[in-house]
């Protein structure tokens, strides 16, 4: 295959990984970042924000090399650890075997990452250039400089959008094609991102080798660790009022904490064991925005040979499945894969686009439902025990059942698609299941295991 001059627009996590996958094929890569260069900013007095890299995004970094670099700066998190209102503690595994998932700090990685491009001699990561227009018929791109406002045109064979959730890129292919299909949902709910330091000889308060959750019906917090100690929080609350809220719940919504004395008193009621941990919640609140949470939907995804979306920029979903990263290092792996397999860039576009959209459409219906599942249910006495016989049908009936959570997360090989697929059937059974008159006593009968497998 000839060497190919390509445009990255976004040196993002996809965009960074994505120019090491096509450097190493040998083509020529001109990453533009609208940013500065995060590595010379001191990013460890910033915020500390992570993510939950499992199986599908160590794949896609181990294709190329770099699983292990990773591995060293994350912390396996083998299950997640409920935090009740009332201040009980419950575990629950990932899986079996201490599978886990990986807490990594986001600017840590996507710093090393773009080190790791920048190694190889073809990769140039040109930052403050932020893309204002890319005409797709002629693949020529736009990019203004943001320190001096300094517009520079690149010309190359193919351009590829790793732009992320508001991708400039993808606008243009609505500015300039005809019936591209595009949807954007915005959840009710925003996140703020909070804090809980390491304690005074650096060490972790809350068990560090698990996820922490706050279920709380309707809204819940998180917490991740991080290497030197601390986690990071996040609550996913509702922005607004909203019209159901249950009696004397009073009105929880960002537009109701106001001001910092009705944060620490929601605290207070809310998250008794989490508030005496936060010695900047307050701070934190008001000083950190409010995000949005939105699924972006589109296709196609490119436009002939010319452009393509990759990453967020072609499906941005919402993150209760941990999965936004992971899919977008799958396209990365996926894409390299078809290239090895197809000269005809217009038809290796065209091609991975409609393979990987089922797979992206899934994630996104899945990572949605997830928010139910974590904020209302996982302190829920019926969907606990709805979990423990899930768990002991895939313990003794491994090849006939494995639940969707453990297909999504620690199965790279089944696409999102088959993991949802299993999902509706799984759960079409267990809402069966529940009915059966005092499960709660037989849950763990031959009468129930038979019941289940016969409707497999
Ligand atoms: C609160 C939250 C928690 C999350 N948790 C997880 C998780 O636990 N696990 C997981 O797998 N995923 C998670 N995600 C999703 C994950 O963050 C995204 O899927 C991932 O960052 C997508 O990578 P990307 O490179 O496609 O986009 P981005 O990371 O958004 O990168 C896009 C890059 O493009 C640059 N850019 C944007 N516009 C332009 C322009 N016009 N010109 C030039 N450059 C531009 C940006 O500056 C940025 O560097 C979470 C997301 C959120 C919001």
């Amino acid at each position: 295959m000839s060497q190919k001059n390509i445009t990255l627009i976004g040196s993002g996590l996809v965009g960074s990984l994505l120019a090491i996958y096509l450097a190493k094929r040998g083509h020529k890569v001109n990453v533009f970042e609208r940013r500065g260069d995060m590595r010379a900013e001191n990013i460890s007095a910033g915020r500390s924000i992570n993510l939950a890299l499992s199986d599908r995004g160590w794949k896609g970094l181990e294709a190329v090399g770099i699983g292990d670099e990773i591995r060293k700066v994350a912390i396996p998190m083998y299950g997640r650890i409920i935090h009740t209102i009332t201040g009980e503690i419950n575990y629950q595994p990932y899986g079996k075997d201490k599978q886990a998932i990986w807490s990594v700090s986001r600017g840590g990685l996507n710093c090393e990452l773009m080190t790791l491009a920048e190694r190889n001699e073809n990769v140039k990561i040109h930052f403050n250039e932020r893309c204002s227009n890319v005409d797709i018929r002629s693949g020529k791109a736009e990019f203004e400089n943001q320190l001096t406002q300094k517009k520079r045109f690149q010309e190359s064979d193919h351009v590829i959008g790793t732009d992320g959730g508001f991708s400039a890129a993808r606008l243009q292919l609505q500015l300039q094609t005809d019936r591209f299909e595009y949807s954007q949902h915005y959840l009710e709910h925003g996140y703020k991102e909070l804090s809980i330091p390491a304690g005074k000889n650096g060490e972790f308060l809350l068990e560090k080798n698990a996820l922490h959750i706050w279920p709380r019906g309707g809204y819940m917090l998180i917490a991740l660790p991080n290497i030197d100690g601390s986690f990071t929080c996040t609550l996913f609350f509702p922005f607004e009022a909203r019209q159901n809220e249950s009696a004397g719940q009073g009105d929880h919504s960002f537009a109701a904490l106001s001001d910092k004395k009705k944060v620490k008193a929601f605290f207070e009621k809310i998250f008794p064991d989490a508030l005496p941990l936060m010695p900047t919640l307050e701070d934190d609140f008001f000083n950190n925005p409010t995000g949005s949470l939105v699924t972006v939907k589109c296709s196609p995804w490119n436009f002939k040979d010319k452009l393509l979306l990759i990453g967020d920029a072609a499906h941005a979903i919402v993150p209760f499945y941990g999965q936004g990263m992971n899919c977008g290092f799958e396209d990365c792996r996926v894409f390299d894969e078809m290239i090895s397999k197809e000269n005809d860039w217009e038809k290796l576009f065209s091609a991975f686009g409609k393979s990987r959209k089922p797979n992206s459409d899934a994630i996104a219906d899945m990572a949605v439902e997830n928010f139910i599942e974590m904020r209302d249910l996982v302190g829920d006495k019926k969907f606990l025990l709805r979990k423990k016989i899930e768990a002991l049908i895939n313990q003794k009936h491994p090849d006939k059942w494995t639940p969707q959570y453990t297909l999504v997360t620690f199965s790279p090989d089944v696409p999102y698609s088959e993991a949802q697929r299993h999902g509706i059937q799984h759960n079409a059974i267990m809402d069966k299941v529940m009915e059966i008159p005092g499960i709660e006593e037989k849950w763990d009968s031959p009468e129930v295991e038979g019941f289940i497998l016969k409707m497999l």
